[in-house]
């Protein structure tokens, strides 16, 4: 009998990797009905997803019959990466991956080991963009790997494409934000659009410098596996047909969106949503499509002057809203302001929390708009359950992000946000809902298109649908 394929996970310890590597590993389970996988983030992510876990880390959780095992790395620190506002802390990241990348490459080495002395030998490797190592210790090892990109094929393009012989022409216009550069198979794309961290990260006194080389080492990597890379991505054909032509010599698998899985289990992730959910109760006491929901991920920040125009702008609208402030933001605004900020969250017409189950959200009937930062996976989530969106994009891919949901898909509108500092309007926001939730023809046509796109992901990532069929071709392959 063939060995059982064996699909090791790895994620960096971000929310907004950990959840779409989490859904991807059931996704594989769920195809390959005798396949195991282990799934591997950092020792303190670990005991964050798992707050039973002993301290050693050394703990796992197994699931489905023993089909799913939980088994952490080690970062090489103590006090490992918890994130907060990066633009609180920006050096905090830089500091971390100086030593993450060397330490994470030995204990990964050291987990196959223990896996394969348990009988229990991998397969396949796949690991998220920040891993660019994990590539390496696998090819060393003889075993196969997939990268898994989770942000969209269009951006994996200009990155590929930066990286292979375009890094001067972008370099040299960086200050020009209005320059339209010119990548092989894709639309002229304009300087400010880019991925930030091709625009402003090449010197090494960037607070963000270690992300830019970290997918300079990734796109080295990739050029080293022979015929070409295995990379999976987090978005469907139907939703980037344009770009999936456009990715150059390797060989990319759309198998998404991934979402969690329809069991409706719980998602462990390093966040829990707030145990009591009274959000729920109130979301269901609204008419359908009337509330504005409105977060801005794991990672982004807000200065006390946004959060002010922010609350403003939705008082203005007129429609309840839900707000996600997370608990570092609060936090960090209350020793900014020398004050609370109760008294700027004296709400009216809304209800604020520090965290929600955001797909439990965007699925409800109430939500008839999201007021979003364009992460990948909050977009991917808005587009799966037909939500209209209000594009408020600040760095990394979240303004491609944001040119795909207004001008490809036409399923929302871009707030105007001047640059990774600039403030959202409480007027600009109060338009922007409007265009999307209003009476007028304009704002009638993205909810009829958020629904038809809502309609083809579903087909997608139905049985025998495009995404489905890519994962299976790469699990016949493993
Ligand atoms: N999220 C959530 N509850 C919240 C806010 C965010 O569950 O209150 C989840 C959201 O569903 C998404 C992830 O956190 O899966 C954020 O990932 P994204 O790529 O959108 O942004 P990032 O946090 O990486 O900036
Ligand atoms: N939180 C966050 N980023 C993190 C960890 C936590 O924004 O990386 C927020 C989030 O709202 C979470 C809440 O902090 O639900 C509580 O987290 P926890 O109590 O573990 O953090 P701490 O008490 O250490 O601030």
């Amino acid at each position: 009998m063939p060995p059982r394929p064996h699909f090791l996970v790895l994620t960096f310890p971000f929310q907004g990797h950990i959840a779409p590597a989490l859904r991807l590993a059931r996704r594989l389970l769920a195809a390959a009905p005798d396949a195991l996988v282990t799934f591997s983030t950092t020792e303190v992510a670990h005991r964050r997803m798992f707050p039973a876990t002993k301290p050693d880390g050394g703990a796992t959780t197994d699931e489905d019959a023993g089909r799913l095992e939980f088994l952490p790395f080690s970062d090489g620190t103590e006090a490992g990466y918890v994130a907060r506002s990066t633009t609180t802390d920006p050096n905090a990241f830089n500091a971390y991956m100086a030593s993450f990348h060397a330490a994470g490459a030995r204990s990964v080495a050291r987990v196959l080991d223990a896996l394969a002395g348990r009988g229990r030998s991998v397969s396949r490797v796949v690991y998220s963009l920040l891993l660019p190592w994990a590539a390496d210790v696998a090819r060393d090892r003889g075993i196969p790997s997939a990268l898994y990109w989770i942000q969209p094929v269009a951006v994996f393009a200009i990155y590929y494409h930066y990286f292979h012989g375009h890094a001067a022409v972008v370099h040299e216009h960086r200050h020009d934000p209005s320059f339209l550069v010119e990548l092989p198979g894709l639309a002229p794309q304009a300087v400010a659009d880019l991925p930030s961290f091709l625009t402003a990260s090449t010197e090494p006194s960037d607070p963000l410098h270690s992300a830019f080389t970290t997918l300079r080492d990734l796109f080295e990597t990739l050029d080293k596996e022979r015929p070409g890379a295995t990379v999976l991505v987090n978005t469907c054909q139907e939703l980037e047909r344009g770009a999936l032509a456009a990715v150059g010599a390797h060989d990319v698998l759309p198998v998404g969106p991934v979402l969690p899985s329809a069991s409706g289990e719980e998602e462990a992730g390093i966040y829990k949503p707030d145990d009591d959910a009274k959000y729920m109760e109130w979301l269901d006491a609204k008419p359908a499509g009337s509330v504005v929901y409105v977060a801005f991920g794991s990672l982004a920040g807000m200065a006390r002057e946004q959060l002010e125009e922010l609350l403003l702008g939705l008082e203005g609208t007129g429609r309840p809203y839900l707000c996600v402030i997370r608990k570092d933001v609060r936090a960090a605004l209350s020793n900014e302001a020398g004050a609370g900020v109760d008294q700027a969250l004296a709400l009216k017409n809304g209800v604020a929390v520090e965290w929600c189950d955001q797909v439990k959200v965007l699925s409800h009937a109430a939500v008839g708009c999201f007021v979003t930062h364009c992460g990948w996976n909050s977009v991917l989530e808005s587009v799966a359950t037909g939500v209209p969106m209000v594009c408020v994009p600040r760095m990394s891919d979240q303004r491609m992000n944001a040119q795909l949901v207004v001008r490809e898909w036409r399923v929302g509108v871009r707030a105007q946000v001047d640059g990774t500092g600039g403030v959202l309007r409480a007027e600009d926001l109060k338009r922007c809902v409007d265009e999307v939730m209003g009476d007028s023809e304009a704002a009638a046509e993205v909810r009829r298109m958020a629904g038809e796109w809502k309609r083809a992901v579903a087909e997608a990532m139905g049985k025998g649908g495009s995404s489905g069929r890519s994962l299976m071709a790469f699990v016949d392959g493993a």
